[in-house]
């Protein structure tokens, strides 16, 4: 099957690249490849503090044992999330299974010299939200394979679906709907092997719906309370927080409401500084200036026995980085 896309512009970011690609109707859409980046000890702070690229690129995992893509799913977004710079540009519709994997291609396309990859992290959350296309999302996820293959690519791939999990999507299901079909897709057609994560961003729901632009959102009570009563193989559900001034994360509130290292893990993300976010006046509360303050939240939930991530950005890396500021500038 042949794109139904075209690249418009590429950015380039020190561990990867950002391509803006346009629709047959002029619309824009991003899609990203970008290696991981490992950092230990000392090499940690070398690489969160750095300004020149350089020392990012001695650190980049090879493509062969991790590699990080994403792919819009809608153009633009029907939500409003204060720190997020998609709602820019405006929401058209849904995108097709074939307009998704044609993001696919292309990534793959533009990277020949990736021949293998024993873990292809790809998340279909970088324009949209993937619950409004349910079906085109989890289908594309589960065609990835046969992409790899056309492509002569010998690809594992990890599928990761990442949602605020509306109380309501446009294709008329409920938030619960979404999330027991999700866990289905991931327990029955992926073995376990999807990337389940859930945008909290706070654990005061007042909180999460404001910041969320007012929409209504699944409570991450009802969530740790259905998850709980599924069975969950191989890859615990997500949840992420954004750390964000002012803005509450509780763990022991998430432990009374069942949440267990069993079922769950959670992810502190850096919030990457945004034009929405400048003009609601959020800032970091952690990021790679004050990096102890991961280490608090880490340590808080690690006492309630439930493990944590975070991707601690490179100060070099932050601009362009979040979903829908090149499409914007772009379309501009
Ligand atoms: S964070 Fe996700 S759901 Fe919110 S506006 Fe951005 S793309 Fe949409």
């Amino acid at each position: 099957m042949g794109a139904a896309v075209k690249t418009k512009n590429v950015y380039y970011l020190p561990s990867g690249r950002i391509f803006v690609v346009e629709l047959p109707e002029g619309d824009l859409i991003e899609c990203t490849e970008m290696r991981d980046v490992s950092m230990h000890g000392k090499s940690h702070r070398e690489v969160r503090e750095a300004s020149d690229p350089r020392v990012v690129w001695k650190h980049l995992v090879p493509y062969e044992d991790k590699w990080l893509l994403t792919v819009s799913t809608q153009i633009g977004c029907p939500h409003q999330c204060q720190f997020c710079d998609v709602p820019k540009v405006n929401f058209v519709r849904n995108l097709s299974e074939n307009e998704i994997l044609s993001q696919v291609r292309l990534l793959l396309h533009a990277t020949p010299y990736v021949e293998r990859c024993n873990k292809a992290k790809i998340g279909f959350a970088r324009m949209g939200e993937p619950a409004h296309n349910l079906k085109n999302v989890l289908w594309a996820m589960r065609s990835l394979p046969a992409v790899a293959d056309e492509c002569h690519r010998d690809i594992k791939w990890l599928p990761c679906f990442n949602s605020i999990l509306p109380a309501k999507t446009l294709e008329g299901k409920s938030g619960m709907d979404v999330l027991g079909e999700v866990i289905d897709a991931k327990e029955v057609f992926f073995d376990g092997f999807m990337h389940f994560q859930v945008s909290c961003n706070s654990t005061n729901e007042d909180t999460r719906r404001k910041l969320f632009g007012g929409a209504s959102v699944v409570p991450i009570e009802d969530v740790i309370k259905f998850v709980n009563s599924k069975k969950i193989t191989m890859r615990t559900v997500t949840l992420n927080f954004i750390l964000m001034d002012g803005v509450e994360v509780d763990a022991e509130k998430l432990s009374k409401m069942g949440m267990t290292g069993e079922k769950f893990m959670v992810k502190l993300i850096a919030l990457n500084r945004t034009n929405r976010s400048d003009e609601f006046g959020i800032k970091a509360s952690a990021n790679y200036s004050n990096y102890d303050e991961f280490e608090k939240y880490e340590a808080a939930f690690k006492k309630v026995g439930v493990p944590v991530c975070y991707d601690a950005v490179a100060r070099c890396e932050e601009a362009g980085l979040c979903c829908g500021q090149l499409a914007y500038i772009d379309q501009i």
